[in-house]
């Protein structure tokens, strides 16, 4: 068994720039070289494609979880470790969030926004303490970032939840320390308490 296992959540498209499959590209590979488990949703399509088929090249263990209505429109992978087809998308974040011991949001659109704030709220609730890590790549979260800082300022956030997410434009040093982080997370998962 994987010592460590890594969620990925990334856009179901590639986007504009050659940056953001690279950087998911360099995700995969670096999971498999470092013997890791990869946890994602179980598609082909954009970078979901590339960062499960990088991390099966480097000889990772990759987990798909996907709904039954999403097999077609996202293409579900039938090349991976292990598919999970189930029945709704609250089952796939759970069992995706289970499976793993930390979290990483590439770029992507409203399904990765949606995924990130959710284990994000799930941390600072209380529900889980697994590490949060935001791959910044080409300064895509920069206005995000800007945002979450704006609404720190209004006084809807603490600096502290807004710490809860480590943040890096470099997918190895990123990825390096959310696994540092991990083995401190001990408590036992409380999802199905949601
Ligand atoms: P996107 O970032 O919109 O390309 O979506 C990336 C992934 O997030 C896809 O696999 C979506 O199915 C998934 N996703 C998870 N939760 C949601 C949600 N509530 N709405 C849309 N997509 C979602």
């Amino acid at each position: 068994m994987a010592s460590f296992s890594v969620c990925v959540y990334c856009g179901s498209r590639p986007g504009e720039l050659a940056a953001y499959a690279d950087a998911a590209h360099h995700v995969g590979t670096f999971v498999g070289q470092q013997g890791w488990q990869l946890v994602y949703g179980g598609g082909r399509a954009g970078l979901m494609g590339i960062v499960a088929d990088a991390a099966l090249a480097a000889g990772a263990t990759v987990v798909g979880v996907i709904p039954e209505s999403l097999m077609g429109r996202e293409l579900g992978h039938r090349g991976l470790s292990e598919l999970h087809v189930v029945e709704t998308m609250h089952q796939r974040k759970m069992l995706m969030a289970e499976r793993s011991d930390a979290f990483l949001a590439l770029p992507g659109g409203i399904g990765t926004f949606e995924e990130l704030f959710e284990i994000w709220s799930w941390r600072q609730l209380g529900y889980h303490d697994k590490p949060l890590g935001l791959l910044n790549v080409a300064s895509y979260y920069d206005a995000l970032l800007a945002f979450l800082n704006s609404s720190r300022e209004q006084g809807f956030m603490s600096a502290a939840q807004i710490d809860l997410l480590q943040v890096s434009d470099d997918p190895q040093v990123l990825l390096a320390r959310i696994a540092e982080m991990a083995p401190r997370a001990t408590k036992p998962n409380d999802y199905r308490r949601i």
